[in-house]
């Protein structure tokens, strides 16, 4: 793990999808994090978020799409955010993790068990489970009900995203609330003397 990344986002615990998309980035201060950096490391990541077993194992392939979803993820929150269009890639990419595994439950017979129903994914497949797990969490929410509040840390060079716990939170923790404060608190202070000055 990287330093002390902070406490999850408000809402990463409810949706991976932001939980992804926040797992990589400036952090406080503007040092660089990943915390899918190696084919290890998403597999704990994922792991910790129960959406794989801890026996599982990525490789570097499935580390990579993993890390290409995360950006589309990130280029369709920033969109949101902002009120601009998204790229099409962005839109595509998630689609295509939605729609990589087949959704349909196949019909099997067994002459123990009769006829059952089940999904049909092997364990090579886990990846793209995972994936579309967590594209299906990221549709919802950038279309469903809580997509008004999904926002951006207006900290400078946080790039954490969050779903607001009250409408007029700005920060995705009390670190960069804090941070903000200081900075804020430092200017003002810098600026009286100049003002003198001149
Ligand atoms: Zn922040």
């Amino acid at each position: 793990m990287t330093e002390t990344l902070l406490t999850a986002a408000p809402g990463a615990q409810e949706h991976p999808s932001l939980a992804l998309v926040n797992s990589a980035g400036n952090a406080a201060g503007g040092r660089g994090y990943d915390e899918l950096s190696t084919p290890e490391a998403a597999t704990a990541w994922l792991a910790a978020r129960d959406l794989v077993r801890a026996e599982a194992v990525l490789y570097e392939h499935c580390q990579g799409r993993l890390v290409t979803l995360r950006a589309d993820l990130r280029d369709l929150f920033t969109a949101h955010t902002t009120g601009d269009a998204p790229t099409t890639s962005a839109v595509h990419g998630l689609n295509s993790a939605l729609t990589s595994v087949p959704g349909a439950l196949l019909l099997r017979f067994d002459p123990q068990a009769g006829f059952t129903r089940r999904a049909d994914h092997p364990v090579t497949q886990v990846v793209e489970h995972v994936m579309a797990v967590i594209a299906d969490d990221a549709a919802s929410l950038l279309s469903g009900d809580q997509a008004s509040q999904l926002a951006s840390c207006e900290a400078d060079s946080c790039q954490r995203f969050f779903v607001r716990t009250h409408a007029r939170r700005q920060w995705c923790s009390t670190r960069c609330g804090d941070r903000v404060r200081a900075a804020r608190a430092y200017s003002r202070k810098r600026a009286i003397p100049s003002a003198q000055v001149v």
